[in-house]
């Protein structure tokens, strides 16, 4: 039976539904396309699942930035909570280790923070107005996001501060006081706080995701699940082959996150793709002792965020292959801080895993693959993936329509490593 007789034909077809192919699928509907979005999981189950849900308005300075060189010494050591490296998979990964740092120079800070507050800002717009269309907006907090230190570290916070006012990014900086009267049931072990007034939360990133591929199911658009094997040029289109079948279309969007390398290989694209694996436990809140945003402890690296289930602890930096064995000491090493800082209850579930996937200059690829037609790319937004993915899917189907993105693409152009 061909594909035009099961239905299995489209406009576009994305692959993978976490935060940014969702996203792209919505978009690309919006603008009258015909849709079809694959997973082999339920929409939003793996990375976009797994994050702090921070809507992060402030998030423009990259991890690979100059400061990244004094810290060196001590990740070195590889003891340290914010980053934990894999010497094998470094040695074996020396040409990415390499551009990543040759990226933390700083003629290198303006271009990318510029670029990443005008994705920032668009896909910000997008997730306020598409969190109430796909009737979800009981998961987002207006609250801000706080960065708080346990010295006196007022230089780094008001250092922070002065870079993001110069985007016009609102922060306010906090004393002891000031902090326990927005927070006020932790314990008093910051000094120094920077409040994100313009930043956002949620409570449940997943259940973000799955509420905006119900919008886009009631838009119109397919869903299936099912294990992506291949994409095949075909004619003027694409082949997409499933472990159960195969569909067509014109334009194939690769949005896999951490896999997004996997399936491009085969067509001649070597994507410098790293992962910076992360961890989460969540615990049981004394509903006694709520907190009212997620909380970044800055030199204990980790961050809090209370969610649906409990406080979420999230980890550092983990540089190591995508599917190597899980190391519970980061997270492990945390979770005691944590405790010092807010009173919650035993762990719920399991701790999760997953991987920020990570560019050497740590901007996602968002445009065309250079070498096929229809062929587009949408992934690699490290640690800012759940803020960017809106911005990033309209990007992609106003390109596919022809149309200008509402921010400047061109930073992110897939051609720049392929
Ligand atoms: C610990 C941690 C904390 C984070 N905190 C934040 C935060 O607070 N704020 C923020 O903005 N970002 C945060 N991030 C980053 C953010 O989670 C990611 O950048 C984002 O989720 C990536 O989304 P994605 O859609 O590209 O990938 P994913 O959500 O991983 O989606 C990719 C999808 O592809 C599917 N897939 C892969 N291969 C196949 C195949 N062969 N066949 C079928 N389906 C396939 C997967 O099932 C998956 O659903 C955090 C990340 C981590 C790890």
């Amino acid at each position: 039976m061909s594909d035009s007789v099961t239905g299995q034909t489209a406009d576009v077809i994305v692959l993978g539904a976490g935060i940014v192919g969702v996203s792209v699928a919505i978009a690309a509907r919006q603008r009258g396309l015909s849709v079809i979005l694959v997973d082999r999981r339920e929409p939003g189950s793996e990375t976009s699942y797994g994050n702090a849900g921070v809507l992060s308005s402030g998030s423009i300075l990259p991890l690979n930035e100059p400061s990244l060189w004094s810290a060196l010494p001590r990740y070195m050591t590889n003891r340290h909570a914010a980053l934990r490296w894999d010497p094998l998979w470094a040695t074996r990964n020396v040409d990415w280790v390499v551009r990543f740092l040759a990226n933390a120079v700083p003629s290198r800070v303006r271009p990318r923070a510029t670029a990443l507050h005008g994705l920032i800002g668009a896909s910000l717009k997008l997730h306020r107005e598409w969190i109430v269309q796909a009737d979800a907006a009981q998961r987002i907090r207006e609250t801000g996001w706080l960065k708080a230190w346990r010295s006196d570290a007022v230089a780094p916070a008001t250092a922070e501060q002065a870079f993001l006012a110069d985007y016009g990014i609102e922060s306010r900086l906090l004393d002891r006081q000031a902090i326990s009267a927005l927070e006020p049931n932790i314990l008093p072990v910051y000094k120094v706080g920077l409040l994100h007034t313009q930043t956002a939360s949620v409570d449940s990133p997943g259940g973000v995701v799955k509420a905006y591929a119900r919008m886009f199911a009631g838009l119109g658009g397919a869903i299936r699940q099912s294990d992506i094997k291949a994409i095949i040029p075909d004619g003027e289109g694409w082949r997409v082959m499933l472990a159960d079948g195969g569909m067509s279309a014109r334009h194939v969007v690769v949005a896999l996150g951490p896999w997004s390398a996997d399936l491009l290989r085969p067509l001649g694209y070597r994507v410098p793709m790293a992962f910076e694996r992360g961890y989460h436990q969540e615990f049981k809140p004394n509903p006694a002792r709520s907190l009212q945003r997620p909380i970044h402890d800055v030199e204990a690296s980790f961050l809090m965020t209370p969610m649906e289930q409990g406080v979420r602890i999230t980890s550092g930096v983990e540089l190591t292959a995508r599917d190597a064995p899980s190391s519970f000491a980061q997270l492990e090493s945390v979770v005691p801080l944590a405790r010092g800082v807010v009173e919650f209850g035993d762990a719920v579930g399991q701790p999760w895993r997953g991987a920020r996937p990570t560019l050497p200059d740590s901007l996602p690829m968002i445009g065309p693959a250079p070498r096929h037609s229809g062929l587009w790319c949408a992934f690699g937004n490290q640690h800012i993936g759940f803020t960017t993915g809106p911005a990033t899917g309209a990007a992609i189907a106003a390109m596919i329509g022809g149309a200008s993105p509402a921010f400047d693409v061109g930073p992110f152009a897939p051609s720049r490593y392929l």
